[in-house]
């Protein structure tokens, strides 16, 4: 199902269609996430229960060492963790 021949493309499975990836966007996995991943709840969405539970924020970071979660100042450039003391880059673009 896989085509690994070429190096630049790889064929993922999905749902039984071939799709064409760059391989650029694919391995993420691979890669240890050196920014603080920024999560954003929709406030129309569901909270989920591990948020009120903490009192987290409906926008927080989760750190790239230790994966704490911190509140975010609006726009940060970088934030330095409660829990493991590290100063990492926010990454506001790829949030979630
Ligand atoms: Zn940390």
């Amino acid at each position: 199902m896989v085509n690994d021949a070429s190096p630049a493309i790889v064929i993922l499975d999905v749902n039984k269609n071939n799709v064409p990836v760059d391989r650029t966007s694919v391995g993420l996995a691979d890669e240890k996430p050196e920014k603080w991943s920024v999560v954003k709840w929709n406030p129309a969405g569901p909270i989920p229960r591990r948020i009120s539970q903490q009192n987290l924020p409906l926008t927080y970071g989760v750190c790239p060492h230790c994966r704490a979660r911190a509140e975010l100042s609006d726009n940060a450039f970088s934030l330095e963790c409660p829990e493991c003391k590290k100063t990492s880059e926010v990454d506001w673009v790829n949030t979630c």
